[in-house]
């Protein structure tokens, strides 16, 4: 039997840590290690980051499949937590330990180790594309450029995202899109602190964030902009039937109670406003009598498709003028979810069943952000999803320790074929 977990192996040896400026050895050993197995691949230096590495495996079909995959990882500190060091990786009670074996090294060389395979053996049918970046972990924030530069040379029919892996019941996971983000700051001041005697005259910034902020979210968790529910994509039955998680694992994870069985489907669908951060005023030891001269506060809202940040943004400024309160926005992403009937989705669900016995967890999207719109955009491919990875919800990833099972290594490997062979059927 093929060595699959050697290069693996050697490749986490490699500390490719995006944030501190390490990366270019683990994309030249990366490029090497395809143009070794003969692979058309090319690494492609940017300016101030790490290279990017494209391959390409054409076997003449008129469909072509793009992998994505990240080789960078997160700082491994603290040091003093791990069991072993996090670049010497360790297989211990069936679990490879290593920084980045689960985010992402082990999902981009399954899935790289597999294609190979397939070509060499003749059994390959679609075309095969590889685009692996080296700042992932610190925001990608070269990528839309790179791949708008390069939508040609990386132009496909799907895109197959960086990962995914097992839900936490233990089935494996489809996830189809991502929730979007807007995050503001709201700031209001005045000229000094004063004395809060002088309260029945004088304006206080907080109580004016305070109203905007009682105005446009109800307790109920509403959020009370004009227009703000109009573009939501409501689930279909479909979709909710494959949201087949127990709410209790929920609960768990959070460690808080999860009120209804619906837990899942909120967490996935429901848009939100969440209040991320306050400061004004006194916050001292006993108290002090003052008026703050200035209030902020951080807001995040996660929105779902098709909501447009910079809608809601506008919504927003027409509150924020009402109260005097200056907004600044400080980032936001779109979000995005591939139909559940697509050819992508449907090839990674039946592959799933077939490898793993069950039935998989499809989430609509992730109730997380990522740029998918933004690689949608750049390369013109419709069709996004995730699946065929080695990601568990206790595989410590951006922690200590992480880890990834060996067996999900190989599950990995197989689903990956498995839905290549469903993209090339028919
Ligand atoms: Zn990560």
């Amino acid at each position: 039997m093929q060595d699959y977990l050697s290069p693996l192996l050697e490749f986490l040896r490699i500390d490719t840590t995006s944030a501190k400026g390490k990366g270019a050895e683990g994309a030249k050993w990366l490029r090497d290690f395809m143009q070794d197995r003969s692979v058309n691949a090319e690494l492609i230096p940017w300016p101030n980051t790490n290279p990017y590495v494209i391959g390409e495996i054409n076997v003449g079909s008129d469909r072509t499949l793009l992998i994505y995959n990240h080789y960078d990882v997160q700082p491994a500190e603290p040091l003093d937590k791990w069991d072993s060091d996090p670049f010497n990786p360790v297989v211990k009670d069936g679990r490879i330990y290593a920084r980045g074996v689960a985010d992402d090294k082990g999902t981009l060389m399954a899935r790289l180790l597999k294609v190979i395979e397939l070509w060499k053996a003749g059994e390959l049918k679609v075309n095969v594309k590889f685009v692996y970046e080296g700042e992932e972990e610190i925001g990608s924030p070269h990528a839309f450029e790179f791949l708008s530069k390069f939508r040609e040379r990386l132009r496909g029919d799907w895109l197959l995202w960086e990962g995914s892996g097992r839900a936490p019941n233990g089935a494996p996971e489809v996830v189809l899109g991502v929730k979007g983000l807007l995050y503001v700051e709201l700031r209001a001041r005045t000229a000094k602190d004063l004395h809060s005697m002088y309260s029945p005259i004088a304006d206080n910034p907080m109580w004016r964030i305070v109203y905007f902020l009682s105005e446009v979210r109800r307790p109920d968790g509403y959020v009370n902009l004009p227009g703000f529910y109009d573009k939501v994509r409501w689930l279909s039955r479909e979709e909710l039937e494959y949201l087949n998680l127990d709410p209790e694992l929920l609960a768990k994870a959070i460690g808080q109670e999860v009120k209804d069985g619906l837990a899942y489907v909120r967490l996935v669908s429901m848009p939100s406003l969440n209040i991320d951060g306050a400061l004004t005023g006194y916050t001292g030891e006993g108290s002090k009598t003052v008026i703050p001269s200035y209030a902020f506060v951080k807001l995040d809202f996660r929105l779902v498709p098709d909501q447009d940040p910079e809608e809601v943004f506008k919504e927003l400024q027409e509150v924020a003028s009402k109260y005097g309160l200056e907004l600044v926005k400080l980032g936001s992403v779109r979000p995005f979810r591939t139909p559940m009937s697509s050819r992508i989705a449907q090839a990674l669900i039946r592959a799933a069943e077939r490898v793993y016995g069950v039935r998989p967890v499809v989430m609509p999207n992730s109730p997380g952000t990522g740029p998918m719109e933004s690689f949608s955009r750049a390369l013109g491919i419709k069709e996004i999803a995730d699946g065929a990875g080695v990601v568990n919800y206790d595989s410590n990833i951006h922690s200590f320790n992480e880890n990834a099972p060996v067996e999900d290594y190989y599950l990995a490997m197989k689903w990956a074929e498995e839905m290549i062979k469903e993209l090339s059927s028919g």
